[in-house]
């Protein structure tokens, strides 16, 4: 049998009921539009993050655009972020009208590095965007510290980081917003798409609820400023609510997947041979994805995939070099360590109800891999 690097059929497997009922739920409700599921997922959710607002939306890229548009952010600014993320992060900063500017990542753990934040903030700077990428937190300090001086914005993006922490606090609660997604391959999975943001400023909290409805009043129906029809579904959002409360025991799975992966391969790790991920200090991870690296990715990628393993890259292609964004004027060359990353790194299967015989076969098979390039 295929191993692919996700799969939610185990999972609906034992889950099944669970689901079931929650569509009925819905269904025999009487209300199939914003009503008791989305309100109760917002609710647990922000609960869940001791945050004192949670909007649900439709998905995690109109989450990071209705966030940013909602601190303000709009045509004419600028906003910082990185270029070995999910495209739809940059996707929705266009949407906003705003620029995106791009800084480089750190060589050991992939995630932005904040010290060249500060050379990168013009007079047109509006806010920073980290994204907790693969599911551990960007050092929030230095960022927040950057923010302060130049009277900035910070959204974070939290579509891979559900129920990481960093020195203790939850990724989402350390900035202005946050943005999750919960499409399916995420830590929190819904059954189709969804996303929220969550805040404690209650301006910025009025302003997504109107941004999500059309950009109404939802009592008195009139438009202050044109926005979206961005719901969260109310069937998601009941799915949500029930495997919210599993949501320990899936970061509880995927660390032992990681645990498994790194107890079978560290031995073969060596400086610019193979590489595990590295957790940055202060960070608990919660492996979205598990991203590991080495210089002969292709070879390796095309003889597992002869065993039927089938890996991917998470990402291929930086940001900065994907026609879509060649507007944006950046050279090849201009994000090293980010574009030599995006040579090197692929991801093995993760998620919580990974089978063990195959977590088994992917170190088997990549151990005979490594130990004959
Ligand atoms: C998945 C993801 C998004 C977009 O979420 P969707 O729900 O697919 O729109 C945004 N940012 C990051 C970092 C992601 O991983």
């Amino acid at each position: 049998m295929a191993i692919r690097v996700w799969d939610y059929l185990p999972e609906y497997g034992t889950e099944r009921d669970d689901i079931r009922d929650a569509v009925e739920t819905v269904f025999s409700s009487g209300q199939l539009v914003l009503g008791r599921s989305v309100a109760g997922f917002e609710q647990e959710f922000a609960e869940l993050h001791g945050v004192a607002h949670c909007t649900g939306v439709d998905n995690g890229t109109n989450a990071v655009k209705l966030g940013l548009q909602a601190l303000g952010v709009g045509p004419g600014d600028e906003v910082l972020t990185v270029s070995n993320t999910a495209a739809p992060t940059v996707v929705a900063i266009d949407g906003t009208g705003a620029t995106p500017v791009f800084v480089d990542v750190r060589e050991e753990d992939f995630l932005m590095d904040t010290r060249l934040v500060e050379a990168a903030v013009t007079a047109r700077t509006r806010a920073l965007l980290p994204v907790h990428l693969y599911g551990q937190c960007v050092d929030m300090a230095p960022l927040r510290e950057v923010a302060a001086r130049h009277g900035l914005k910070v959204l974070e993006d939290c579509a891979q980081a559900h129920g990481a922490l960093h020195h203790g606090e939850l990724a989402g609660t350390m900035s202005d917003a946050a943005a999750f997604s919960f499409y399916p391959t995420k830590v929190l999975g819904a059954y189709g798409d969804g996303g929220a943001v969550i805040t404690s400023d209650d301006d910025v909290q009025q302003s997504l609820r109107r941004l999500r409805y059309y950009g109404m009043d939802e009592v008195y129906y009139v438009v202050t400023t044109p926005g979206h029809n961005a719901r969260l579904d109310e069937v998601q959002a009941e799915i949500l609510r029930r495997k919210l409360t599993r949501l320990d025991a899936y970061v509880e799975g995927r660390r032992a997947v990681a645990r498994r992966y790194e107890d079978g391969l560290k031995d073969l790790t060596g400086p610019g041979g193979f590489q595990l991920p590295v957790t940055a200090e202060g960070n608990e991870h919660v492996y979205y994805v598990y991203v590991v690296r080495h210089p002969q990715r292709d070879v390796i990628l095309r003889r597992l995939e002869e065993q039927d393993i089938l890996l991917n890259i998470s990402y291929p292609w930086p940001v900065h070099t994907m026609t879509g964004f060649a507007h944006l004027g950046y050279a090849a060359g201009s994000l090293p360590v980010t574009e030599r990353l995006a040579g090197e790194i692929f991801s093995l299967p993760m998620y919580p109800s990974l089978p063990r015989d195959m977590q088994d076969r992917v170190i088997e098979a990549l151990r005979d891999v490594l130990t004959s390039l």
